[in-house]
């Protein structure tokens, strides 16, 4: 079977490419290198083996040798194995060596570039490698050879003469000395230098300075590995191009506590906006077995969770029915996710409140005509929707489709919420759960971020003041008050 030699790109794991990622899913067995981006091997199916053959930092090492045995091994037994790296394989990867040692023990091969380090942790930094009036070339070179060693394998005073950028990769801990080569060698002690450090990741670090003395600089900072070094004048750009640093939510930690079925698209929208996400789902949704409604009693159709929406379908298929079973109701949607949830089967809510909490779509139901209402949704849910309706004299009934149940946290997601600069809260499940999860120690130093009134008035219940209340009920709604709330206020303490 091939062995398939994948990068995954520096970090951001919106680098990957879409092979790498089929690739992934598709492995039985995966062999992977520390620096693989977060969330990466999250792709790839339950039951695939994952083989760590780390070679980076100070850590156990693999040695070179035991990894390409491994990869022969697997590739000889017939199994789909991808060997993953960070950045490019055959960029400072060895994955070039591996491919000998496939090619040699005749297993096939093959090869899927990577985005590599060295060009996407300066795009990052606002650092074009090349650019037309600044460098017409560029050199990739690796810092981890003692530069005053006389038998090193690069050629110091060509590369000082070199007319265009220089990308060093491996080289934080040796920098002044390579500096200090490069300087004796020709190259001005005034030319821009740059340091990033865990480039394309949320917590990037860049230190700009001179090459005479950006290795100080650096040391100054803390920078460690992974970290590469550029110089050349187009460092100077990134006064102008930086962009990294300044998206709204950079350098603030969110935690996300919803269930992970529908964590993804809040925890996407929070990245995309520059925040570091924690993923600390304290709930997950389970389950209720019990046989369909006979949905042609109802005239109307209240629909309060996306949950409770794809459970009604799921259940509905099960049952040999698809949307058309609904036709002959009015169905009312709590808010847009739930409209979109129905929206994607086939189904336009006839309504939808302005705002997305029950007391609103009370308010919505008011003119609608019905005499039987059917409410699919959680098993713990409030009553202020059958309540009002049966009010109104209407015939409801509730009927109890998933229990929202505690989610165990490890002990290293509830430090880093704790530490984090915000926790959101899309439910009160989501507040009781989480801190039940906490064990009585709560969300530390973050600040609580509440979807509205329900959710905040469970968090006062557990002594916990909400720093930001959504005006607007929904995912949406929840992201402008959080903006909001970060530009005005000041960075947490720890990062300002
Ligand atoms: N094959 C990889 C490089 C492996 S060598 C690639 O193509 O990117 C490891 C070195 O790459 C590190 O010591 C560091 O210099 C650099 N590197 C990898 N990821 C990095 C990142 N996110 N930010 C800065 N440098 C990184």
């Amino acid at each position: 079977m091939t062995v398939y030699l994948v990068g995954a790109g520096p970090g951001d794991p919106g680098l990957l490419t879409q092979r790498a990622i089929e690739l992934i899913r598709s492995a039985e067995v995966i062999v992977h290198d520390r620096l693989v981006p977060a969330g990466a091997l999250a792709a790839a199916a339950p039951g695939t083996e994952l083989i760590y053959a780390g070679k980076e930092g100070g850590g156990p090492s693999t040695e070179q040798a035991a990894i390409e045995r491994l990869l022969v091994e697997h590739g000889r037994a017939g199994r789909r194995v991808v060997r993953l790296k960070g950045g490019d394989p055959f960029v400072f990867g060895r994955g070039g060596e591996e491919a000998e040692a496939l090619r040699a023990t005749g297993v096939p091969y093959e090869v899927v570039p990577g985005v590599t380090a060295g060009v996407a942790a300066p795009a990052y930094a606002g650092i074009p490698v090349t650019h037309r009036a600044a460098a017409s070339a560029v050199a990739f070179l690796t810092g981890h050879e003692d530069p005053a060693k006389p038998d090193s394998a690069l050629d110091w005073s060509a590369l000082a003469a070199f007319p265009g950028t220089l990308v060093i990769y491996m080289g934080v801990r040796r920098l002044s000395a390579i500096a200090e080569r490069l300087i004796t060698a020709g190259r001005a002690p005034e030319e821009p230098a740059a340091v990033i450090e865990r480039g394309t990741a949320p917590g990037q670090r860049v230190v700009k300075g001179s090459l005479g003395r950006i290795g100080q600089m650096a040391a100054d900072a803390g920078l460690g590995p992974p970290a590469l070094a550029v110089i050349g004048p187009v460092v100077a750009l990134r006064e102008e191009l930086a962009w990294f640093e300044h998206r709204p939510l950079a350098g603030r930690t969110v935690a996300v506590t919803r269930a992970r079925a529908q964590a993804s698209g809040l925890a996407a929208r929070l990245r995309e906006l520059g925040a570091e996400v924690i993923e600390a789902p304290a709930i997950r949704i389970a389950p209720i077995d019990a046989p369909v409604p006979d949905l042609a009693r109802y005239d109307l159709i209240c629909m309060t969770s996306p949950n409770a929406v794809a459970l009604l379908f799921e259940r509905m298929a099960g049952a040999g029915l698809d949307a058309r079973a609904l036709a002959g109701a009015t169905v009312a949607a709590i808010g847009p996710g739930t409209a979109r949830a129905l929206r994607e089967r086939g189904v336009l809510a006839d309504v939808v409140p302005e705002k997305f909490v029950a007391e609103d779509l009370v308010r919505a139901l008011q003119e609608v005509p019905a005499r039987r209402v059917l409410i699919p949704r959680a098993a713990q849910a409030r009553d202020v929707l059958p309540d009002a309706l049966r009010a109104r004299g209407l015939e409801v009934d509730v009927v109890p489709l998933y229990d929202t149940v505690a989610e165990p946290l490890a002990p290293e997601t509830l430090a880093a919420l704790a530490a984090a600069d915000y926790v959101t809260f899309t439910s009160s499940s989501t507040v009781t759960l989480l801190l039940g999860a906490t064990g009585g120690r709560g969300i530390g130093r973050a600040r609580a971020v509440s979807i509205g009134p329900v959710t905040s008035a469970t968090l006062r219940e557990h002594g916990i003041e909400p720093a930001v209340e959504a005006s607007r009920h929904d995912v949406e709604g929840l992201l402008e008050a959080l903006l909001a709330a970060a530009q005005a206020g000041p960075a947490s303490p720890s990062r300002a």
